[in-house]
């Protein structure tokens, strides 16, 4: 089996997040999150309404604090809470909520302005959807990004556009594909989102997913496990008529799988997610993520196996 992992000296054998951020920056970075108070195009009608199966009402944010203050104050509030936990030498600020270029430039410009000249920003994050990347958006953010970092986050979930239709994504996996082309040589960076455990997807299709993905241009991804949440239409579903839902053992096996077909060089930004327990419906065993990741890592080293040997 090749072998082209660099990044052993990391103790783990994917590319972590934490890994590129200290190549990068040179120090610790975290992430401050923040609600710039914007919709989708999946809820407000443009493209469908409703929204994905599995979102709740907070738009995939739902462990975002103050978010009725202005950014700045949000920015410093859930800036000092970080602190609190460890002392950070660098933030990038994370516009998570819902579609976060979905609305008028005017309104991008003033949200992102504010940081750009922050000494203690290292880059800044946008969440949002495929279908939300005007040119002049695109533009404007390929220029910001010459003074700082911008890091767009675009969810998938699934390359199967059968999938996306029954979780309601309303946009086709080749608007996806064609978006990540359009921001390809613009120095933006990429993390896509992905999801398992769809209750509609067999293992392969979710192989599949990283199949379809793993040629394309993006630097990093987030694999996320399906959470069942109180408060959306595939919460109601399940409490009306549960469905099975993918056991621990099998995501960590299929998610080492998709790790060693992916390049080595993509980022890992996250492998488990942060569901609120009292929002959670199912699976409870995503709570305990500390023991998933060791896991991960365990059977990574059980089997001798590293993020890419599998990729051509
Ligand atoms: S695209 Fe994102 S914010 Fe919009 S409904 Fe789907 S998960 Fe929620």
């Amino acid at each position: 089996m090749k072998n082209l992992f660099p990044y052993s000296f990391n103790e783990k054998r994917y590319h972590t997040y934490n890994y590129y951020l200290k190549q990068t920056y040179g120090g610790k970075v975290a992430k401050v999150i923040l609600d710039a108070g914007f919709t989708c195009p999946n809820r407000d009608g443009s493209r469908s309404t409703g929204g994905c199966i599995f979102c709740s009402g907070a738009g995939s944010g739902d462990s975002n604090i103050y978010r009725k203050e202005d950014l700045l104050r949000q920015y410093e509030e859930n800036k000092k809470v970080m602190d609190r936990k460890w002392p950070n030498r660098y933030y990038i600020p994370y516009f998570q909520s819902f579609s976060n270029t979905y609305g008028p430039l005017e309104k991008i410009r003033e949200m992102t302005g504010i940081f750009l000249d922050r000494e203690e920003v290292a880059g800044i994050a946008l969440a949002t959807r495929c279908d939300c990347l005007s040119p002049e958006i695109i533009g404007y953010l390929t220029e910001i990004n010459q003074i700082k970092q911008i890091y767009l986050e675009i969810g998938l979930q699934s390359s199967n556009d059968m999938t996306g239709k029954k979780i309601n994504r309303a946009h086709s996996f080749e608007e996806f594909r064609e978006a990540l082309y359009t921001l390809k040589d613009t120095g933006i960076h990429v993390c896509v989102h992905v999801m398992n455990g769809l209750p509609m997807e067999s293992e392969e299709d979710m192989i599949q997913t990283i199949l379809d993905l793993r040629h394309l241009p993006f630097q990093a991804i987030k694999i996320h496990m399906l959470h069942v949440l109180k408060n959306t239409a595939l919460g109601d579903i399940y409490e009306k008529d549960p469905f099975p839902i993918m056991g621990r053992e099998e995501y960590i096996d299929l998610v080492v799988k998709q790790l060693r077909l992916l390049p080595p060089e993509t980022v890992i930004e996250r492998l488990t997610g942060d569901p609120l327990k009292d929002d959670l419906l199912a699976p409870s065993w995503v709570l305990n993520k500390t023991t998933i990741l060791n896991d991960i890592d365990k059977k990574m080293r059980a089997l001798d196996v590293y993020q890419g040997d599998l990729y051509e």
